[in-house]
């Protein structure tokens, strides 16, 4: 496997009127072809606003890119002109985003928001664009595709709106996917259906994929390397066996100990983090994890720990070995 994506020390900060929040802080990180990523870690922690800034979407003003480097397929996207990157997005990029109702658009047919990449990227004529998109709807298991791509978004359901948006990341058989809690707002069965179909055409196409969620049970099941987040950082990243299995971080043994067990007695309550997220614009001293650690030493309060290698391609920002 070759590398197609290489995010090197980026940093996204807002301008804010309580100051300049870094929501993204140095983060470091690559993808293979077709391997699947999945980027953790609870809401504000930076992993939506990390993938925002590899399709150059953050709002400028009030957020900024202010360092750093997006490799893909051999060329930094930070360098390139905005016409190139509009031949990025959707074309060789496409993002999947968690509520489809927000990014559908409700005036237009789904078939005909399915077809308008291909003629965009691809030119094809519109008859040709609309006879591909009613493959591609078939392909992620829309009933009666030729028919349906004819309805409206609010003609379907949540289920079927999120597998149109798939059909429409795959349409231009892109060779990354970034899908941003793409199943959050979705019961728990159709939830599965439809991570098991983007595995699925993920795998047909040999598309790379990121799995943005805060779910760490998601992405045991389909990431083959798990990037842990806080505040902005990668806290903990490795292969998903070892995360799972041999996890260093406080943080990521939280968060797998919140994760509720099918042959747990229901009486007993669930283990959450103690605390809430840091508030971006006011970091607490040293390691941001501390005020809610119960590993926390006096010296996680003054200085704040870096990635080191632990075994291998795993590794933890944390000043202890929760081993001991
Ligand atoms: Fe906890 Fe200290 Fe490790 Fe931070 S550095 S995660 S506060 S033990």
């Amino acid at each position: 496997m070759s590398k197609l994506l290489e995010v090197k020390n980026l940093k996204t900060v807002f301008l804010t009127e309580e100051g300049r929040v870094k929501a993204v802080d140095g983060v470091s990180f690559d993808l293979q072809e077709g391997e699947t990523l999945g980027l953790v870690g609870e809401s504000g922690c930076g992993k939506s606003v990390s993938a925002l800034s590899i399709l150059r979407l953050i709002p400028y003003p009030p957020g900024r890119i202010v360092d750093g480097e997006i490799h893909f397929d051999g060329k930094n996207l930070l360098d390139i002109s905005e016409e190139e990157m509009r031949h990025v997005r959707g074309n060789q990029i496409a993002m999947i985003f968690q509520e489809p109702m927000t990014s559908l658009n409700p005036i237009m047919t789904v078939g005909r928001q399915v077809a308008e990449p291909l003629e965009i990227h691809h030119q094809m004529n519109q008859q040709d664009a609309m006879r591909e998109a009613v493959k591609l709807l078939e392909k992620v298991q829309i009933p009666e595709a030729g028919v349906r791509a004819r309805s409206y978004p609010h003609q379907f359901s949540g289920g079927m709106r999120q597998r149109s948006m798939i059909s429409m990341g795959m349409g231009c058989t892109p060779r990354l996917i970034i899908a941003d809690e793409p199943t959050t707002a979705l019961d728990v069965t159709v939830q599965a259906q439809l991570l098991e179909l983007l595995k699925q055409v993920t795998r047909d196409f040999n598309t790379a994929l990121v799995i943005i969620t805060h779910n760490l049970g998601i992405v045991a099941r389909y990431a083959d390397r798990v990037n842990v987040m806080y505040a902005g950082r990668i806290v903990e990243k490795g292969i998903t066996t070892d995360i799972y299995g041999d996890p260093r971080h406080p943080y990521t043994i939280g968060l797998l100990a919140s994760i509720p067990q099918l042959d747990q007695d229901i009486r007993k309550k669930l283990n959450p983090i103690e605390g809430q997220p840091p508030d971006l614009a006011h970091l607490p001293t040293g390691c941001a994890f501390h005020p809610r650690c119960t590993y926390a030493v006096d010296r996680c309060r003054l200085e704040s720990p870096r990635l080191e290698a632990v075994k291998g391609s795993h590794e933890k920002a944390c000043w202890i070995d929760v081993t001991q």
